[in-house]
Formats: C-alpha cells, sequence, structure tokens
C-alpha cells in the first residue's frame, strides 16, 4: 500500500519528498528493501565525481547483464536514496535486483551506514566544498572513517581508493587488507598548456608537515611524499593516460589482467579519473574487460549526447561548477578551445554554499588571454564579474545579465554557427538553466 502510494506520488525522479514521506510512515523501509540485493551493495562517495563515475558503472554493469538499481541525477541524501529505491520496488515491497548502486554524499555516508552494509566503497576524491556546510576536509575523512569502521563491525567492505589522493589514501587504515587503490603514473596532456596546473590545495600530512610531490596531477591529487616517510600508496590498478580537451585514452595495468585501453569521449582529466575509478570498482567485482570497454564507452555516448545540446541551431555544453578544483579544470578546457563561447552562472542558495569566496581560488587567470565576451549571470554575477576582472578581461569584454534567461538569450545571439557556447553554472543555476532551456531547444 505505501509502496504503491510512493510509485504514484514520486513520478519525478530524483525528487527527495517520496522518499521522506516513506521514511516517515516505515523508517526501515531503505534498509528493508536494500538487504533483498542479490550480489553487491555498491556505495561511491567523494566531493568531485560521484555522478559520473556512478554513470561509468552504471553502463558497465548493464553491459554485464546486471540489472541495477542507481540513484541517478545526484539525489545522494538519505531521502533521495530512499525514493531511487522504492520507485524500483513492486506493489510486494520485493525489490529485484542484482547491485544497488548507490552515489551517497560523503558527509551522509556515515548515517547511510545505519541502514544498510555495502559491500564496496568507493571514494574518488576529498577536495574543500561548501565550507560553510561541512567544514574541514579532515572532518570530512573522519566521518568516512567512522563509517568504515561502523560497517566493518557488520562485515569489513572492500575499500578502493584513489592513491593520488593523500587524504583518501588515508582512509580506512585500521582495514589495509581491504584496500585497493587506484591510481595515475602518468599523464599526457595533448594541445594544452602543461604549465598551468590548477591551484594547490593546501594539504598536510598526519605528522603535520607539508606534502611533496614528484609530480602534481590537479589539486592536490599526484606522487605526494613526506619527509617522515610517509607516501603515496603504490596502486594495484595503475593506469596512464593521454588527455586531450575533447577525450582521454587510458592505458590500464593491473595484477590480474592483461594490458587494456579504452578511449572516453568525455573531456578533461577529472573525467578520466572518473573512469579510472569506475574500472576499479567493475574489476574488483570480477566483471571482464570486453564488458568494461562496452559499458565506459556507451556511457560516454550517452553522456555526450545528455550534456551537449543544440539550442536555437548552437552546440551548448554545460558543466557544472562547485569548487575551485573542478572550476579550474573546466576552466583549462574551456581555454583550449578556439571556438568556444562562455557564460557563467553563480548563485548562492543553500545547495550551492552561501559562500561564493571559492571564485577567488579558482585559476580564471586560465582565461587572461581570452578575448571574446563573457556573459555572467545568476545572483552573484556581480561578484563573477570582479573575479573575473582581477584575472585580467578586459571590463569591456565581461557583461552583466543577472535573469538567466535574458543571459542565455543574449549568450545564444553572440555565438556564431562554428562556435559552441560553454555555460558553467553552479548547482541551482544548473537547476534553474534546465527549468529555462526547453524553450530554446
Ligand atoms: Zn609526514
Amino acid at each position: 500500500m505505501l509502496i504503491r502510494f510512493i510509485k504514484l506520488s514520486g513520478s519525478g525522479a530524483g525528487t527527495n519528498l517520496p522518499g521522506k514521506i516513506a521514511r516517515k510512515i516505515s523508517p526501515d523501509i531503505l534498509s528493508y528493501l536494500v538487504k533483498q540485493t542479490k550480489k553487491e551493495i555498491l556505495v561511491v562517495t567523494g566531493t568531485n565525481g560521484k555522478t559520473t563515475t556512478s554513470g561509468f558503472i552504471a553502463g558497465i554493469l548493464k553491459a554485464d547483464g546486471r540489472k541495477t538499481v542507481h540513484n541517478r541525477r545526484g539525489a545522494n541524501m538519505l531521502t533521495g536514496i530512499t525514493t531511487a529505491v522504492v520507485s524500483e520496488s513492486n506493489i510486494f515491497a520485493e525489490l529485484n535486483t542484482d547491485n544497488c548502486l548507490l552515489e551517497i554524499d560523503e558527509a551522509y555516508l556515515v548515517k547511510a551506514v545505519d541502514e544498510f552494509t555495502p559491500d564496496v566503497i568507493l571514494v574518488t576524491n576529498l577536495f574543500r566544498d561548501q565550507l560553510d556546510r561541512y567544514g574541514e576536509l579532515n572532518t570530512t575523512a573522519k566521518k568516512i572513517d567512522q563509517a568504515i569502521d561502523k560497517t566493518s563491525k557488520i562485515k569489513p567492505p572492500k575499500i578502493l581508493l584513489n592513491a593520488d589522493d593523500p587524504i583518501v589514501s588515508s582512509l580506512g587504515e585500521n582495514f589495509p587488507e581491504n584496500h585497493t587503490f587506484y591510481g595515475f603514473e602518468d599523464i599526457k596532456f595533448v594541445n594544452q598548456d602543461e604549465n598551468i596546473s590548477s591551484p594547490q590545495e593546501t594539504t598536510n600530512c598526519k605528522c603535520g608537515e607539508r606534502y611533496n610531490y614528484d609530480k602534481v596531477f590537479y589539486g592536490h591529487l599526484g606522487h605526494f611524499y613526506c619527509s617522515c616517510g610517509h607516501k603515496r600508496p603504490i596502486p594495484q590498478v595503475r593506469a596512464t593516460t593521454v588527455t586531450d580537451v575533447n577525450n582521454s585514452k587510458i592505458i590500464i595495468n593491473s595484477q590480474n589482467h592483461e594490458e587494456f585501453t579504452v578511449n572516453i569521449n568525455m573531456p578533461g582529466l577529472y573525467n578520466a579519473y572518473n573512469a579510472l575509478s569506475a574500472i576499479t570498482m567493475a574489476l574488483e567485482l570480477g566483471i571482464n574487460i570486453e564488458n568494461i570497454k562496452k559499458g565506459l564507452e556507451n556511457y560516454s555516448t550517452v553522456f555526450g549526447r545528455a550534456e551537449t545540446l543544440y539550442m536555437n541551431h548552437k552546440k551548448v555544453i554545460t558543466q557544472l561548477i562547485k569548487n575551485p578544483i573542478g572550476a579550474t579544470e573546466v576552466l583549462r578546457t574551456v581555454k583550449d578551445d578556439f571556438n568556444g563561447r562562455l557564460l557563467i552562472i553563480i548563485n548562492d542558495n543553500y545547495a550551492d554554499g552561501r559562500d561564493v569566496s571559492w571564485l577567488w581560488d579558482a585559476n580564471f587567470e586560465l582565461l587572461s588571454n581570452y578575448d571574446k565576451t563573457v556573459i555572467v549571470s545568476g545572483i552573484r554575477a556581480s561578484d563573477m564579474a570582479v573575479r573575473l576582472k582581477y584575472a585580467g578581461i578586459k571590463s569591456e569584454n565581461i557583461i552583466i545579465i543577472e535573469d538567466i534567461r535574458k543571459a542565455l538569450e543574449k549568450s545564444l545571439s553572440t555565438v556564431k554557427e562554428e562556435e559552441k557556447l560553454y555555460i558553467l553554472p553552479t548547482y541551482t543555476a544548473l537547476l534553474d538553466l534546465q527549468k529555462i532551456q526547453r524553450n530554446f531547444l
């Protein structure tokens, strides 16, 4: 009865309301349903790349012929997860699925594991994100560690960790036998200026010293070491990548497989990392290489269609920005695309993080030689304009249009046929944009 009601009310995927109602009426509903998973319960957490990584994993599971329940669209707190799981169950409260693939907010994982016990926990990376909501990175790391401890009392999960992230690779230290590390041995950029790296986050070793690096890939990701002897662990899943503005070729080596290569039709090093973490999950589940390749390639094609739209016959690429490191990686891609025009939309609603000072940590200086007009929009359009001025963009090239619809109209009218428009919105700006853009498709 409850399930039928929820299903009727929950036609909109990604909403939290049905989950909220379900949890009120039946507090253990999530636990009850997820326990019915036939194979593994998989959790993906971390600051950046959760949605894309889970998308890749879902693609691979599908290619492997598995039925999967997955909370798509980033509804990654308990109510959103409950909505997703309930909407996949039948009216007899049966969840007929091989895997549950749950993308979980890094600060909520510790609560989620009270309701179900993951078999595998994958952590992508930990960057400063929305300081005003979650506090410092170490607090987040501690919460993930608590989640791992809690789970391990019932059944120790496999823990898949990014070896290149000093904070992530130190997680779950009480359970070293359950770790699998993944990381890049080397990264080659094609047609991109290698000298410009992202701002390096200040990260200290547990001994208090600042880390040194043999190689920095982006942010605090790279081959780090400390004078106390603590250093990047040697990954079991090792990769190299050649990456350019449109795609990445990734060559993977792991203990139990021959070397293999995958091509990802998605821009940027951050997506190469997302693919590598998904591959690590797939290898952990024993999925064969053919299905891994098929799944990754399918997902990147679907993603390409979803994120590249034509509005008023102009090519538009939308990339969410929400923290300095992620934004800088997107800017790197935009900067190297000579046919790219730019619309940046900054909101400061609760879900964006109220504090927009992070804009000052993102490397907008990458755009200092950009000589086309940049349109800035959203609630904090003027803050963004000031930031761009300081980054070296001429005032006459910055146009402020707070209203998102008008800003989009203006942007589309200035994009030439051979050009494309990059839209960089914060989270709630993206939601606003999605409502408006259907009028331009
Ligand atoms: Zn140290």
